[in-house]
C-alpha cells in the first residue's frame, strides 16, 4: 500500500494540507503501508523553492513525516510528453487554438452553453477543426494547449468505475467537465496530466485528497484507461470547514500554518483547530 501527499509550492500550506496530510500517513499507518511527498510545481511560473523549503519545515513541525524519496513534477516532464503523446496517437486529445477571451465571447453568444458541476464546459470551438487546418496553423507556430476528446472517450471506451472510500463505488463520466486541457500551452502537461502519470509511476495505490477534486477523478480514469494504468483506490474527503459547517472564515482558521507559526501557536493547539473534522481521532 503507498500513498501520497502532493502540494503545490504556490503559496504555504494551511488547514486544508494539514487535514489531506494527516488522513493519508494515518491510512499508510492503518493498512501498514508508505506515504510519500510529492512537490507539484508544474507551474514554474507559479511554484518556488522557497514555498517547497517552508512547506516541509511546516510539515516537520507539526510531526508529519514521510516515507521515500520526494517526487519533484519540474523534473519530469519527459515522462508528461510521454505519456501526451500517447493520448495524442490514440485521437484523445485535439489541438485548441482559442484564447480565454475567445473562449468567453463564445460562451456568452450560446444560448445552452455545456455546463457541469465546475461551471461552463468549453464551447468545442476547435474540436471539428480540419486535420489540414489544424496542422497549418501548428506549423505557422500559432499558440495552442491539447484538449481531451472527452464525447470520443465517452462512445468508444467502455463505462468505467472507480473506488472511493467515503464516496463508494462511483461510475466515471468522462463528459463531466467538457474537453478539460491535458497539455497547457505554456508548460506541454495539466495538473491532470501529470498525477495521473505520476500516480501510476509511483505505484500509488491509494489516492487521498479533497472532495475539491473528486469531480476531476472521473476524468483521470479515463486517462488511466486510455494509457493503460491501473486504478487507484480513492479517499475524497470534506473540504476543512469551522466549526460550525461553514467555509473557513474565521480568522485563526483561514490563516496559513505559516502564520500560526508566526504568531506564536504551538503544534498542538494547530491540530486542534481540526479536532472537529471528521477521523480527526488520530489527531497528534
Ligand atoms: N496538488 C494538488 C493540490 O495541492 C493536490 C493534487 C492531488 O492530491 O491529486 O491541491
Amino acid at each position: 500500500m503507498r500513498t501520497r501527499f502532493a502540494p503545490s509550492p504556490s503559496g504555504h500550506l494551511h488547514l486544508g494540507h494539514l487535514y489531506s496530510a494527516h488522513l493519508a500517513s494515518e491510512l499508510a499507518r492503518d493498512l501498514g503501508g508508505e506515504c510519500s511527498l510529492r512537490i507539484e510545481d508544474i507551474d514554474q511560473n507559479r511554484c518556488s523553492s522557497s514555498y517547497e523549503e517552508d512547506l516541509k519545515e511546516d510539515l516537520n513541525a507539526l510531526g508529519l513525516q514521510f516515507q521515500g524519496p520526494i517526487l519533484r513534477q519540474s523534473e519530469r516532464y519527459p515522462h508528461y510528453e510521454q505519456a501526451l503523446k500517447k493520448l495524442q496517437t490514440a485521437s484523445f486529445t485535439y489541438p485548441c487554438f482559442c484564447s480565454r477571451k475567445e473562449i468567453q465571447e463564445e460562451l456568452k453568444n450560446l444560448q445552452n452553453a455545456p455546463h457541469g458541476p465546475e461551471g461552463k464546459h468549453y464551447p468545442g470551438t476547435c474540436r471539428d477543426l480540419d486535420p489540414k487546418e489544424r496542422t497549418k496553423r501548428i506549423q505557422a507556430g500559432a499558440e495552442h494547449c491539447w484538449r481531451f476528446h472527452s464525447e470520443r472517450a465517452a462512445s468508444i471506451l467502455p463505462k468505467l468505475t472507480f473506488t472511493d472510500i467515503h464516496h463508494g463505488l462511483i461510475a466515471a463520466d468522462p463528459t463531466l467537465l467538457g474537453d478539460l486541457i491535458i497539455a497547457r500551452k505554456d508548460i506541454g502537461t495539466s495538473y491532470h496530466l501529470a498525477v495521473v502519470v505520476d500516480d501510476f509511476e509511483q505505484q500509488i495505490t491509494h489516492v487521498v485528497r479533497g472532495d475539491d477534486l473528486l469531480a476531476s477523478t472521473h476524468l483521470h480514469r479515463y486517462l488511466q484507461e486510455i494509457l493503460k494504468f491501473s486504478a487507484p483506490i480513492y479517499l475524497h474527503h470534506p473540504l476543512v470547514c469551522d466549526p460550525d459547517g461553514k467555509r473557513l472564515a474565521k480568522r485563526d482558521q483561514a490563516r496559513s500554518l505559516r502564520e500560526l507559526f508566526e504568531a506564536g501557536w504551538q503544534p498542538d493547539q494547530i491540530w486542534k483547530l481540526l479536532a472537529h473534522m471528521p477521523h480527526s481521532e488520530k489527531l497528534r
